[in-house]
């Protein structure tokens, strides 16, 4: 692959080398596959995001969404390369036959996804959300609700957008106010302002599906007494005939600094007290059928994250080769090199190299983990995958994202002041990239989620699980005979890793647990750290039984196993004052009140 969007070998990398990906082609579920359908997959793939959607990127971040009483405009350019993508199958591509699919392995769509995410960010988002609707739908809904709505959403006929967010309910979710009122015919009338709603309004399908978040009349406060419901845009009959508006106006956009192509709406429910929705799934377990949706995009937003980073890495890397600047290094001389031979420049390439190549790996395999679990053979698989899903989840969206918008801005960096002027396409990555670390929960809130929840969950089993399998993976990679000393390198910043929970956890218990929550954002930065050594480890004991050597016959081999050492040599080592940060757990801050902040009123 010869692109600006991915590092096609690191690709075919993972999925092949390191995960194997083809042998769940073993299971029932995914038999009718193998490594040739999943390449034939990822070039059919490129081809889109490369020819399709890249070249409408700039052009939609120019122009932007427009909003005229009522309507949205997505840019035009978006439309010829959303309903490819729709008519091309790829929205139901790893779902059931029956619902139009051809059970593809997640992991494989997530690698075809980084490129669509690369190529044009705003554009694949409604795909995604698209995607999550008919999924959520697909586990809760009511045959009625699956044959109305997610078979058209599946086909992409009908777009889907998520909503929870109102102006005094961001990351408190509990706080929602949009009201459900039971009508005679067991549907629900809905009002309530939802806010900040992606793609809450646009002119390509031909109907919205709303997933919305409300509270039943006289069901408690708080996100026990939320309940899920599905609100049509357009209602339609029993025949999947679109017959009706439903009364869902959206009363503006968002002016944002980028994801401009995606319309961010404010959308009014049940203004003129007409709007209809039904149920999804339990009364009052809303949160729970939301976050059927919002476990698969926070995995989503993470390899977002990914995407982007990756292509401007890949436009800091062609960059750099043809940009001369001098002198050459230990000259003084006139000569002009190009400016990958200056030090500074390469290790800040280098730096990019082992964040989109660690966050790949990571995000690849925790998709992986999914496709394992959906073929768990016993109830100890099932809990095994599950554990290692839910442990990485929140570190795919905040590690990634955050990792994601750093690498962007130093690849602007890396292009000096052409960096800074829109025609070289890497500004727009990183004003595009910053949404990432900021929807479906901030990063802040992923942070509280692994400190405060999932370290926790199954009373630290789920934690000891993964645990034991990245001191698996060193104890093999200790074996190989270069690697020995790399693999003590991890070892010891997994025990730290270990250390510091253990420190955190008794602070809490012993009833210094606010002090203990304001490490949550920066231990989850070492948990990332920790992970992505692991995973280059793994990745460089394949490198070796590949025959990695400078004269090899696939320089890539030689290269990944340097990368990796990179990481892991000149890296990794900073977690160790990261933790003992932690560790020391400065008083300065327990004594910094609120009043000891000046007051810029
Ligand atoms: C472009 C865009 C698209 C979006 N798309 C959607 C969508 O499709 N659907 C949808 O429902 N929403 C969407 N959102 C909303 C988004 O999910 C919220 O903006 C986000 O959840 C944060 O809420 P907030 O903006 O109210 O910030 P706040 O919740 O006010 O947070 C402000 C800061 O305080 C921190 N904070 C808040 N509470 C806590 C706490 N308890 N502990 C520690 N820190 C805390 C946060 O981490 C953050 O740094 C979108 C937003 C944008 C900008």
């Amino acid at each position: 692959m010869g692109n600006k969007l991915t590092d096609g070998r690191d690709v075919r990398f993972v999925l092949y080398e390191q995960l194997r990906v083809e042998a769940l082609c073993r299971s029932e579920r995914f038999q009718d596959h193998s490594g040739e359908t999943f390449d034939m997959i990822l070039d059919a793939a490129e081809k889109l995001a490369a020819n399709e959607f890249m070249p409408t990127n700039s052009r939609g971040d120019e122009v932007g969404c427009t909003w005229e009483e009522g309507k949205v405009k997505i840019p035009e350019s978006f439309h010829a390369p959303f309903r490819k993508y729709c008519e091309g199958g790829w929205l139901s591509m790893c779902e059931d036959e029956a619902v139009g699919g051809q059970l593809v392995p997640v992991v494989v769509d997530f690698a075809c996804k980084e490129m669509f995410f690369a190529a044009n960010y705003a554009l694949a988002g409604y795909m995604g959300l698209t995607h999550s609707a008919a999924k959520v739908i697909e586990v809760y809904g009511t045959d009625e609700q699956k044959a109305s709505y997610m078979v058209p959403l599946y086909e992409g006929r009908y777009a889907g957008t998520m909503n929870l967010t109102e102006a005094q309910a961001g990351s408190d979710v509990g706080s929602i106010r949009t009201k459900a009122t039971r009508n005679p015919d067991g549907s629900f009338s809905i009002q309530g302002t939802k806010i900040f709603i992606t793609g809450g309004n646009q002119d390509v399908t031909e109907n919205l599906v709303h997933i919305v978040l409300a509270r039943i009349e006289g069901d408690p406060d708080g996100t026990r007494g939320l309940s899920c419901f599905v609100v049509p845009q357009r209602r339609v009959d029993a025949e999947g005939r679109i017959v009706e508006e439903n009364d869902v106006t959206c009363s503006g956009i968002e002016h944002k600094m980028g994801f401009k192509g995606s319309a961010t709406c404010v959308l009014n429910y049940g203004d003129n007290g007409n709007c209809r929705g039904e149920l999804l799934g339990p009364e009052r377990k809303g949160i729970v059928v939301m976050f059927h949706m919002m476990n698969e995009q926070r995995v989503l937003v993470g390899l977002q994250g990914l995407a982007q980073g990756s292509t401007a890495y890949m436009h800091a890397l062609g960059f750099a080769r043809e940009r001369m600047q001098g002198p050459a290094f230990g000259t003084k001389g006139p000569e002009q090199v190009p400016i990958i031979r200056h030090p500074d420049v390469r290790r800040d390439l280098l730096w990019m190299k082992c964040s989109t190549e660690g966050l790949r790996a990571l995000i690849y395999y925790t998709v992986y983990c999914m496709d394992r679990l959906s073929v768990a053979a016993d109830e100890e698989e099932t809990l095994e995958w599950r554990d290692l899903v839910d442990m990485l989840t929140p570190i795919c969206k905040a590690y990634a994202t955050d990792r994601g918008f750093d690498v962007c801005t130093r690849s602007l960096q890396v292009h000096g002041g052409y960096g800074y002027c829109r025609e070289y396409g890497v500004e727009q990555f990183a004003r595009d990239s910053k949404i990432a670390t900021i929807f479906e929960g901030t990063n802040g809130i992923q942070a509280l989620d692994l400190f405060g929840r999932k370290i926790r969950m199954r009373e630290g089993a789920a934690l000891k699980t993964l645990l034991a399998k990245m001191y698996g993976d060193v104890e093999e990679a200790g074996k190989v005979p270069e690697l020995a000393g790399y693999a003590d390198d991890v070892s010891k910043a997994i025990a730290a890793l270990d250390a510091v929970t253990k420190e955190l956890l008794d602070r809490v218990s012993s009833g210094d647990a606010y002090t203990a929550y304001s490490w949550a954002t920066p231990y989850l930065e070492v948990f990332g750290d920790i992970v992505l050594g692991w995973m280059f480890l793994w990745q460089a004991r394949i490198a070796c039984e590949k025959g990695a050597t400078s004269s090899g016959d696939d320089p890539f081999y030689a290269s990944k196993l340097d990368t990796a050492r990179f990481y892991i040599g000149s890296l990794l080592p900073l977690v160790h004052g990261k933790i003992q940060a932690i560790m020391r757990n400065e008083e300065a801050f327990s004594r910094m009140e609120e009043a000891m902040f000046p007051d810029p009123a």
